[in-house]
């Protein structure tokens, strides 16, 4: 018989296993998700009762079973089924680089390898080149790959940071006494790359509070525990930092605990000079920030490069948020890497009540990613005229255009000209020395005719590193170019990254906000993208596709009308 929580951790193992897979995405939510609302439940009694049991979060009829079988028998069929699908040790050494899962089969039937450890060992002392592929080659990917995942440590993608918090505010609210609990620290500023979770919990018994955050069912460890906290490490390695204050002190604790080092020290002058105890300012935010003269300064904001003299000057931007974006700007069908057809994403778009949707698939020398050459591109503009009058959602035919390696684009200006939008991207080449790279970028930005670039300098947050090139440089030659930089949402990439974007704010380049959407579900990158615009000060201004459709269409039309 297992109990709920360890019904929830085999429920995340399914979940996680199903992804594996690729084209279970949806299912491998409702695992996770039915994973997280039970352990959010106060007591067990729900698995006894399998009406209240479908009431959950995630939880269909097929669900329910599982749980069932969890529940009575200890291990469902369909973990047993999906475990004896994929070698041991999958989910850790998936996160290696370079490691698919034909090669972990191999290195399992050869050396019985079902570890990161067991791994790195056998690439070290040579046991793998006895099994087929492993060339010196590989095995110096494989090490270089195992060492960077290493370095990142227990670093989360804010993505899988917002997944793991989700459950974690459903665990904390469930607590006897506990007000309520919120994301805070670097989260909560929507920070792109974070080593562990805080959260915020206002009770009024702050002691019993603490105490019952650290019976947290998934804490390995208690790495700490203070008078008003505790930081635990769970087992998957996600270090959580728990903040427990009164509820009259709660908009203290958010603020001390959400904005940087920098940021919180200069409140504590503030609040010297006005003579205020900054930990009694207040029962929210806003009153705390007011206490010291200031307005309320956005989460997204408090990391300590000027926002509060800003905020004294009454200079603060108003943010750009979700409900000012009118279109989606870069995204991607079947007729190159995506998974769902223009009708499907149209209707998507439609369903988000948006004006636009620009379709943007990949060019000729995009090869792995089936790039169109200009026969199937104009092709395409023929499905696109046949899905127009059955959505409402305007769309705009243009094309993910390769950045070739001398900054030359991947079409030539006879087709760019009759696209409504180009994005401009690299795909190819991120290691050019930095002469060549800015050459490169400089040229492309240069272009006569009006491009958005995508996902400007290609990093992979926390695994591959941004171009280097002369950001100055490539400053100067975009001002007065015909360009506009993208905001990319795939939570992934989060390019170009806040801090180049106020740099580019100040010169007044325009801005997209987009998704780089491969998949209906991908449209939600959205969020993403306007909370990476938000950390660079963008507002409404600044971004084009906050415009009506025709504005906009107008604004980023390759050639002048
Ligand atoms: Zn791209
Ligand atoms: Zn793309």
């Amino acid at each position: 018989m297992l109990d709920r929580l360890a019904i929830a951790a085999a429920l995340r193992e399914i979940g996680a296993l199903l992804r594996l897979h690729g084209d279970n995405r949806f299912k491998a939510r409702a695992y996770e998700r039915a994973g997280a609302a039970l352990e959010a439940l106060r007591a067990d009694a729900v698995l006894d009762d399998p009406v209240r049991l479908q009431q959950l979060p995630g939880v269909g009829a097929a669900t329910a079973r599982v749980i069932a079988d969890l529940h009575t028998e200890g291990s469902p069929p369909l973990l047993d089924r999906l475990r004896g699908q994929f070698p041991k040790g999958v989910l850790q050494l998936q996160q290696v680089p370079h490691l698919t899962l034909r090669r972990m089969r191999a290195l399992q039937d050869a050396l019985g390898i079902a570890s990161v450890d067991e791994l790195e060992a056998a690439c070290r002392n040579g046991d793998v080149r006895s099994v087929g592929g492993f060339g010196p080659a590989l095995t110096a990917k494989i090490l270089a790959g195992i060492e960077a995942w290493r370095r990142r440590g227990n670093d989360l993608l804010l993505l899988h940071a917002d997944r793991e918090a989700d459950a974690l505010l459903g665990f904390a609210r469930a607590i006897a006494g506990v007000h309520t609990a919120v994301v805070t620290g670097a989260v909560r500023r929507r920070v792109e790359l974070v080593d562990g979770l805080d959260v915020a919990v206002a009770a009024a018994d702050v002691d019993a509070a603490v105490d019952a955050c650290t019976r947290h069912p998934a804490a390995v460890a208690v790495v700490d525990r203070t008078t008003g906290g505790c930081a635990l490490r769970l087992a998957n390695g996600t270090l959580v930092r728990v903040h427990v204050d009164e509820p009259a002190r709660f908009g203290a604790l958010l603020v001390r605990t959400t904005g940087t080092d920098a940021h919180v020290a200069e409140l504590e002058r503030l609040a010297a000079r006005a003579r205020v105890e900054l930990d009694d300012a207040g029962a929210d935010e806003a009153t705390v920030y007011a206490r010291l003269g200031l307005p309320f300064v956005a989460p997204e904001l408090r990391e300590g490069v000027g926002e509060l003299a800003a905020a004294r000057a009454g200079r603060l931007p108003e943010l750009l948020t979700a409900a000012d974006l009118r279109g989606f700007v870069h995204c991607h069908t079947v007729w190159s890497d995506g998974r769902h057809t223009i009708e499907e994403m149209a209707r998507a778009a439609d369903a988000w009540g948006l004006e636009y949707l620009t379709i943007t698939d990949h060019s000729t020398s995009a090869h792995y990613a089936n790039g169109l050459d200009a026969d199937r591109l104009r092709e395409q503009w023929g499905e696109i005229a046949r899905v127009q009058p059955l959505v409402r959602v305007r769309l705009l035919r243009g094309s993910e255009v390769d950045i070739l390696a001398d900054g030359a684009l991947d079409f030539g200006d006879a087709i760019l000209a009759q696209l409504d939008v180009v994005v401009a991207s690299v795909h190819n080449r991120h290691r050019l020395d930095r002469a060549a790279a800015t050459r490169r970028i400089v040229r492309a930005l240069r272009h006569p005719l009006f491009k958005i670039w995508g996902h400007p300098l290609g990093r992979y947050v926390g695994s591959r590193p941004p171009i280097d090139v002369d950001f100055d440089e490539v400053l100067d030659a975009a001002v007065g170019a015909r360009v506009a930089f993208e905001v990319n949402g795939d939570p992934h990439r989060l390019d170009l990254e806040p801090a180049l974007q106020r740099a580019a704010r100040a010169r007044g380049i325009p801005f997209v906000v987009s998704t780089d959407a491969h998949s209906v579900a991908q449209l939600a990158n959205l969020h993403y993208g306007v909370d990476m615009a938000r950390r660079g000060w963008l507002t409404k201004a600044d971004v084009l596709n906050t415009l009506p459709a025709d504005r906009f269409a107008a604004a980023v039309r390759p050639s002048p009308a």
